[in-house]
């Protein structure tokens, strides 16, 4: 009998992999139900949409349901050719993805190595520096500049080493943005060995003059993916769908990376008929106004300051600093917001925007627990 030698696998692991932590969600209802025992609770830690999605898109879900047996098409050519027209770019730029994550992945994986630096800012999206060390690569960190992306320090960090930016616009957890000349600078001043990712997650939320839809911007940069995706605003983070939007170049090396079957039947059909629903998207945009605008004026009530958001939620500073403890006075009033320390934001809180009396019951709760000794 051959002898097993034991061992150790944090001795064998890649070595980038050796200091990663797991991306860590947002606290779930479950949990929360069983650790303790409370009822009603209100959940509104991981951006999601309050709405749900669109009832065509659950209709067709269903529907989905009759042919579990058979896999999904590869090529999910029905949601490309309905983006394809949704958004006036070819069907063939489109990369689809099990959520946008899978496409930050797999943007990394096609273009980073061991030798390559990666460039983000501080407090930016948690997937970036987590795909960039999976894959050995150097993470480089600009320092944020009124809680968001400084373009120009960002700018300013690419040398030859670098072979990817990420920029989330806007960003999470900060809700902070870049409007669409200081990005076109930032491209413009890019040397062609450099890609880069918009991550425009929250991008049908966004109510600003300036704030701009990238898509179109891929015909004049070939280095260029957007990223999209149907879990927030369509109310479909469940069912995993998000894609990449990219010179028909770049799409075709994402999807030599990509699972062949990614994005399940059931997510391909909702998606397609979330994409047409163009009542119940204004209408999760319409409840996210006012629902930051109630927010808002609940923080300044209460003299808490905010970091001003254009997306579906809110990070705010809590009193005192008292961050952790505040979360958990929250959690036994049945409130569930996501602490954001791991994104070096320690005094913190994130709350996802509700419905309004999801909202009202949150700042009650809020004005409860903080005024507690
Ligand atoms: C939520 C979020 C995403 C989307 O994740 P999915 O994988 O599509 O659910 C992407 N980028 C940012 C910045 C996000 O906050």
């Amino acid at each position: 009998m051959v002898r097993v030698m034991s061992c150790e696998p944090l001795s064998l692991v890649n070595e980038g992999i050796r200091g990663l932590t797991p991306y860590q969600p947002g606290k779930s209802t479950e949990a929360l139900e069983r650790e303790l025992g409370l009822t009603h609770i209100i959940k509104l830690a991981s951006n999601e949409s309050p709405l749900g999605p669109s009832p065509m898109a659950r209709a067709m879900a269903l529907v989905e349901l009759d042919e579990l047996s058979r896999y999904p098409d590869g090529a999910g050519a029905e949601l490309r050719a309905v983006l394809s027209s949704a958004h006036g770019v070819p069907e063939q730029c489109f990369t689809l993805g099990n959520g946008s994550n899978d496409v930050l992945e797999l943007v990394a994986r096609v273009f980073v190595s061991a030798e390559h630096e990666v460039v983000y800012s501080e407090h930016a999206f948690a997937v970036y520096p987590l795909v960039t060390r999976a894959i050995g690569a150097r993470g480089v960190e600009i320092p944020a500049r009124d809680w968001g992306h400084d373009l120009g320090a960002m700018a300013g960090a690419v040398g030859e080493h670098t072979r990817l930016v990420f920029i989330a616009n806007p960003n999470n957890p900060t809700g902070t943005w870049n409007d669409g000349a200081a990005l076109e600078r930032f491209l413009d001043g890019l040397p062609e060995h450099v890609i880069v990712v918009i991550d425009q997650a929250y991008a049908e939320y966004v109510d600003e003059s300036g704030y701009p839809d990238c898509i179109p911007w891929i015909s004049r940069y070939p280095n260029l993916v957007v990223t999209r995706t149907f879990s927030k605003a369509h109310g479909l983070a469940g069912l995993r769908v998000g894609y990449g939007v990219s010179s028909a170049e770049i799409a075709e090396l994402l999807n030599r990376v990509r699972q062949p079957f990614n994005v399940n039947s059931v997510a391909l059909a909702a998606a397609a008929a979330a994409l047409e629903d163009d009542e119940h998207l204004a209408r999760s945009v319409q409840v996210n106004r006012s629902g930051l605008r109630q927010l808002r004026a609940g923080f300044d009530a209460m003299g808490i300051e905010v970091i001003p958001s254009v997306a579906n939620f809110l990070s705010f500073a809590v009193p005192g600093g008292a961050a952790s403890e505040v979360y958990s006075r929250l959690l036994h009033e049945g409130i569930i917001v996501r602490p954001v320390a791991n994104y070096g934001l320690p005094g913190h809180l994130r709350v996802t925007v509700g419905l309004e009396d999801e909202n009202a019951r949150f700042l009650e709760a809020l004005a409860k627990v903080v005024s507690q000794p």
